[in-house]
C-alpha cells in the first residue's frame, strides 16, 4: 500500500480537500475526468463559513483580490421592482470572522489548483473513475484507460452524478424542474444593473434573477432561475431560450431587460438528492455535491464542500483513515442535511405567490438589515 489519498474529481471541492489533507503533510494525488481542469464561466458567492476555510487554507487575500467584498444581500420583488429586505455584510469579518466574497469561479478554482500545485498534491487529468475499492488497509481506484492507483484512502468528491456515491446508496439525483441561465459579462456590455455594492435576487412566482459585480467590478454576473411549465407537462425539451423570455416577460423592466444578457447556449437544470447519512465506509468517503448535492437558493453547495474539507483535514490529522472517515461523516452529514432541506424551503420561500407571498413580504418588512436570526447557524461556526 502507498500512503497516497487519492481525490476523485478535481471541482472546488476536490481541490480544497487535495490542498487541506497535503497541508497534514499527507501525499495526495487528484484523480480528474475531464481534459483539462476548469469551472464554469460564471459568479459565486462564498459566505464566511467557506471563506473562513480559505483564510485557513492560506488562500483568502488572493481571492479577495480577485474578487468583491459586497456590501449587502438584497431580496427585491421581481415583478414589483422594490426591494423587500436585505442584510447588512460590513459587520461580517468582525462578526463570523471571515468576509462575504462573491468571485468568479474560475479565479477560485485557479486558486485552489495553484495552491494545490505549490503543495505538492499529484494532479491528473483525463481520469475517468470506474471503481473504487476498499482492499482492507488499502484502496483500489481504476480509470476507464485501465490506471490503477492504489493508496491509504479516497474520496468521492466526484459531484452530483457520483459514481462513488453509488457504493453508498442507490438513489438518483432529483430534478427540481426549475433550470438555471447563469454568465459572467464584461462591465461595458452591460447596459442594466442593480446597484453595484449588491448581491441582488430579485424573486417572484417560480422565477428569480441573481445580479453582483465580479472583478473588482470589470464583469457582471447574473443567474436567472424559472419553474418550467413545459418540465410539468412532461416535454422533453424543457427550460428553452423561448420559454426564458416567456416567463420573465411578467417581470420590472429592470429585470426584463437584464435578461437579454444572459447566455442562451447552455442551460442547468437544477437537481438535488434527499440527505443520506452515511459518507464514509471503511477507507472511502464522499465529499462535497457527490455527499450532499443541494439547490442552489442558499449559494452553499461549494461552501459546504469547502467545510467538508476542513472537517476532513482535521480528522485525519487527528486519528487512522477509518476513525477519521468516521468522526468526519458524524460531524457533516447532520449540518449538510440541514442545509440541503433549508436550501429547498428557501427556495420555496423565494418563488410563493398570492396569499403567501403576501404573508412572506410582510415578515421581511419587518426585519432589519442586522437580524442574523436565519443565519447565525450557517454563517456561524457550527456547534462542536
Ligand atoms: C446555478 C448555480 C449556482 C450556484 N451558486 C453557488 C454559490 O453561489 N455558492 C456556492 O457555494 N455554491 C453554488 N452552487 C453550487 C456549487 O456550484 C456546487 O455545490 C459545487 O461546485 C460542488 O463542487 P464539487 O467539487 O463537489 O463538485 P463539482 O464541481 O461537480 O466537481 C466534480 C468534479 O468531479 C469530476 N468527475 C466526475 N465524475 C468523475 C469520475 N468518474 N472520475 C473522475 N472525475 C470525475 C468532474 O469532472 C468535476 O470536475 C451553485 C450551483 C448552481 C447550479
Amino acid at each position: 500500500m502507498t500512503s497516497e489519498h487519492l481525490v476523485v474529481g478535481g471541482g472546488i471541492g476536490g481541490l480544497a480537500t487535495a490542498l487541506a489533507v497535503a497541508r497534514t503533510g499527507r501525499p495526495v494525488r487528484v484523480l480528474e475526468r475531464a481534459a483539462e481542469f476548469g469551472e464554469v464561466g460564471a459568479g459565486i458567492q462564498l459566505a464566511p463559513n467557506a471563506t473562513r476555510v480559505l483564510d485557513r487554507l492560506g488562500v483568502l487575500d488572493e481571492l479577495r483580490e480577485v474578487g468583491v467584498l459586497p456590501r449587502r444581500l438584497v431580496l427585491a420583488d421581481a415583478v414589483a421592482g422594490h426591494e423587500l429586505t436585505a442584510l447588512d455584510l460590513t459587520d461580517f469579518p468582525g462578526r463570523y470572522g471571515a468576509p462575504y466574497v462573491v468571485a468568479h469561479r474560475t479565479d477560485v478554482h485557479r486558486i485552489l489548483l495553484d495552491a494545490c500545485r505549490a503543495a505538492g498534491v499529484a494532479l491528473e487529468t483525463g481520469a475517468d473513475v470506474t471503481d473504487v475499492r476498499d482492499t482492507g488497509g488499502g484502496v483500489e481506484v481504476t480509470c476507464a484507460d485501465g490506471r490503477v492507483h492504489r493508496g491509504a484512502a479516497a474520496v468521492g468528491a466526484d459531484g452530483l452524478r457520483s459514481r462513488v456515491r453509488r457504493q453508498f446508496s442507490d438513489d438518483e439525483p432529483i430534478c427540481s424542474g426549475y433550470v438555471a441561465y447563469r454568465g459572467a459579462v464584461p462591465m461595458d456590455q452591460v447596459s442594466r444593473h442593480a446597484d453595484l455594492r449588491d448581491v441582488v435576487a430579485w424573486v417572484g412566482p417560480g422565477l428569480h434573477l441573481v445580479q453582483y459585480p465580479l472583478r473588482s467590478g470589470s464583469m457582471y454576473n447574473q443567474v436567472a432561475v424559472f419553474r418550467s411549465d413545459a418540465y410539468t407537462r412532461g416535454e422533453a425539451d424543457w427550460g428553452t431560450p423561448a420559454e426564458l423570455t416567456e416567463r420573465f416577460a411578467v417581470c420590472c423592466d429592470h429585470v426584463r431587460e437584464s435578461t437579454p444578457l444572459l447566455g442562451r447556449d447552455q442551460r442547468w437544470p437544477m437537481y438535488d438528492r434527499e440527505p443520506i447519512a452515511t459518507w464514509a465506509k471503511g477507507r472511502v468517503a464522499l465529499l462535497g455535491d457527490a455527499a450532499h448535492p443541494m439547490v442552489q437558493y442558499l449559494a452553499q453547495g461549494a461552501c459546504q464542500a469547502l467545510e467538508d474539507a476542513a472537517v476532513l483535514a482535521d480528522a485525519l490529522e487527528r486519528d487512522d483513515v477509518e476513525p477519521a472517515f468516521l468522526a468526519y461523516q458524524q460531524d457533516r452529514a447532520p449540518r449538510a442535511a440541514r442545509v440541503q432541506r433549508t436550501a429547498r424551503t428557501w427556495g420555496q420561500i423565494w418563488h410563493v405567490d398570492g396569499v403567501a407571498k403576501l404573508l412572506r413580504d410582510e415578515l421581511f418588512r419587518q426585519r432589519g438589515e442586522r437580524d442574523h436570526t436565519h443565519v447565525e447557524w450557517l454563517y456561524g461556526p457550527p456547534p462542536r
